[in-house]
């Protein structure tokens, strides 16, 4: 039989980390078991839902390589075949119209309350007659229709991360409403617990991976499964991501959205090597790099772990800073080239873009780093008082003149990383001048201070448009 799971996003809010990590786990079993994975958008709260929203987690899955494998169901199309299913249930009596009203509901819950018991309805509605049922409606009552749930019963089922659970049916809250409330003999809209069953069995879903927030739904939606017949997938519940105080993780802990993560310079495959580790931990391997496909071959869903997962920013900014250094230049250049552009700075030429990658990505995090380690090479620097200052007390002035006579008389000379060597040994030998202070001196002409990349690289790009010798001279005038 064919193995297929799913995510179902419900589009009420910017695409979430916890929902984008369920998406990854889904996903690495999916291909792992070479089954199919699948999305359904639960979009039935039309107060909330919005399709910007549904765009935004459709582009975020995209984004972080996580391909689906058929169209998206939406399942606000099938609410009339949610419906007839409620109407199945009330036909085999297995659900029926509760007719309570708000402030009778109200008023159950502050009874409990004040003897301390949990809100759980008192399925009062249970045994109407048809009498009684007609004079509610000619009363002008709005109905929920309600799922018995007996008070006696065990739910257990095997859960492939947790072992076996077991929910008493006493501590599911009452009979179930399974659909929002409707005048008259009508079936209002249905709600989430009748809707995902349905759904999932018309999906053919044959593992059912989400949030533990859904353990006590799972016991719910394994009753209307049997009322109705269908076939049970198998259910896995992932523990919660949660913030460095050890609480869930939300929009309070600043960035909980991909787009944020995604504007702040985390790379796509960063961000999913991280996520993965959110809570897997694989019993095959020590590495922490892995591409998605290297840990869809050993994802387990047994390795996750029960307890919650902690979000550490230092962990993934070092994985996205070893992605970054290991990305292949060419296209690391491609990237930064558009940070470069909203900045307004041109890049001489393709090569140099790429040579000043080489020279920049080592010491980035973000991408948006890019911006900082490569300013120097497209603003010219302020001198800053320790540079002038070694200048001033290292005869740094002597220094400069003698490289800008080395340049401006060689000017057909093609400058490298050998030959930039070579000429600070010439002058240094000849004028008798110590190769640190030449070196510090041409520093602080090129970047203003005594702090910045590797030199004979950096002189390596600032000669490509003689960007050297107009450094030096300015730095000359300056102090
Ligand atoms: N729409 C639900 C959510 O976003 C889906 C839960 C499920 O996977 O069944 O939490």
């Amino acid at each position: 039989m064919e193995k297929r799971l799913r995510l179902a996003p419900s589009p009420t809010g910017l695409f979430h980390i916890g929902t984008a990590r369920t998406a990854l786990f889904n996903w690495l079993y999916a291909k792992k078991i070479e089954g199919k994975f699948l999305i359904r958008i639960e979009d039935t709260d039309f107060l909330r839902s919005k399709s910007k929203y549904t765009e935004n987690i459709l582009e975020g899955l995209k984004w972080l390589g996580l391909k689906w494998d058929e169209d998206p169901i939406k399942q606000s199309d099938r609410i009339s075949i949610h419906k007839k299913y409620i109407k199945k249930l009330l036909e085999s009596g297995n659900a029926y119209r509760c007719f309570t009203t708000e402030n009778e509901i109200s008023k159950l819950r502050e009874e409990q309350k004040k003897k301390g018991l949990p809100p759980k309805h008192d399925n009062r509605h249970r045994n109407l007659s048809k009498e009684e049922i007609e004079t509610f409606i000619s009363q002008g009552r709005t109905s929920v229709i309600r799922f018995k749930i007996d008070e006696k019963i065990q739910i257990k089922w095997i859960d492939q991360i947790r072992g076996e659970i077991k929910w008493q049916g006493r501590d599911l809250g009452g009979d179930l409403v399974l659909s929002r409330r409707a005048m008259g003999y009508e079936i209002g809209d249905p709600l989430y617990n009748l809707a995902v069953v349905i759904d999932d069995n018309f999906m053919n879903i044959t593992h059912v991976v989400r949030g533990e927030d859904h353990i006590s739904n799972t016991a719910k939606q394994i009753l209307i499964y049997e009322a109705l017949d269908f076939k049970l997938p198998t259910f896995s519940h992932t523990p919660l991501i949660l913030n460095s105080e050890g609480k869930k993780l939300s929009k309070r802990d600043c960035v909980t959205s991909i787009d944020e993560f995604r504007e702040m310079g985390y790379l796509p495959e960063a961000l999913s090597n991280y996520m993965a580790f959110l809570g897997w931990s694989p019993k095959s391997t020590e590495s922490e790099i892995l591409s998605l496909h290297e840990i869809s071959r050993i994802f387990e869903l047994a390795d996750i772990n029960k307890a919650g997962a902690k979000f550490s920013w230092e962990k993934l900014n070092w994985i996205n800073s070893q992605y970054i250094k290991n990305m292949e230049s060419v296209k690391l250049s491609g990237i930064i080239l558009k940070y470069w552009e909203n900045m307004g700075w041109e890049p001489p030429t393709k090569e140099w873009a790429i040579k000043l990658v080489i020279l920049i990505k080592d010491s980035m995090i973000l991408l948006k780093d890019a911006i900082e380690q490569s300013k120097p090479f497209f603003v010219l620097p302020r001198i800053e008082k320790e540079g002038q200052d070694f200048l001033v007390n290292n005869n740094g002035e002597l220094s400069l003149i003698l490289i800008l006579n080395y340049l401006t008389k060689q000017s057909a000379l093609k400058l490298d990383k050998e030959n930039a060597k070579e000429i600070i040994n010439e002058i240094s030998k000849i004028h008798n001048v110590k190769k640190g202070i030449l070196m510090k001196s041409l520093r602080v002409a090129f970047f203003g201070s005594l702090n910045g990349p590797d030199l004979v690289q950096s002189w390596e790009l600032f000669s490509e448009n003689k960007s050297d010798i107009l450094r030096i001279e300015r730095c000359l005038k300056l102090i």
